[in-house]
């Protein structure tokens, strides 16, 4: 299984396959569960969380995701990715993988500044992270198997639950390979 999956049904995903081969591994676009079949791991990129869910479930990957992540596949959802993961969203109902043991709430930081970017402390890195943040989502609540590899005003920003990694920010929006890094290494 040489692929790392990057989920191509809407949002950013192209920029996460130039993160992926910029690290040397071969990327590929999923659109179907058979897309998924010779993927080791999958990136869930950044995007519109309610059309992506829709889309996820008529494709019939909502089923093939969550059988992959019963045997440990590893799994990455940036921002909207992360919010799909999410086993709960505040305020609302709304359909998700529920794998991930977070509570999240959606465009949590408020009209005038839901984009914005900002320095972060990425646990084991030398050197501050630069995060893009775009309408993204605050994590609000963790599980207890949850860690928390980098925080923003008090509130996680990146996140690890077994196989399973979550950052509110999009790492593919700048050139720094790290955090993609990190999440090849699992
Ligand atoms: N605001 C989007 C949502 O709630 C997520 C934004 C993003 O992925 N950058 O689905």
């Amino acid at each position: 299984m040489p692929y790392i999956g990057v989920l191509a049904l809407q949002g950013d995903f192209q920029k996460h396959i130039e993160a992926v081969r910029a690290c040397g591994r071969e990327a590929k676009e999923v659109r179907t569960p058979e897309d998924l079949r010779d993927c080791e791991r999958l990136i869930i990129p950044g995007g519109e969380s309610t059309t992506v869910g829709i889309l996820l479930q008529k494709s019939g990957l909502d089923k093939a995701i969550l059988e992959r992540a019963k045997e440990n596949m590893p799994i990455w959802g940036t921002c909207m990715g992360l919010i799909l993961l999410a086993k709960e969203i505040e305020g609302r109902e709304q359909w998700g993988l529920k794998l991930f043991d977070v509570r999240v709430i959606r465009n949590a930081y408020g009209p005038q500044i839901n984009s914005f970017e900002t320095d972060i402390e990425f646990r084991g890195f030398q050197k501050p992270f630069h995060a893009v943040f775009i309408r993204a989502p605050i994590i609000s609540k963790v599980g207890k198997d949850v860690e928390v590899l980098a925080s923003h005003n008090g509130h996680p920003v990146a996140v690890q639950q077994g196989t399973l990694f979550g950052t509110t920010f999009h790492p593919e929006l700048t050139d720094d390979l790290r955090i993609h890094q990190f999440f090849l290494s699992l």
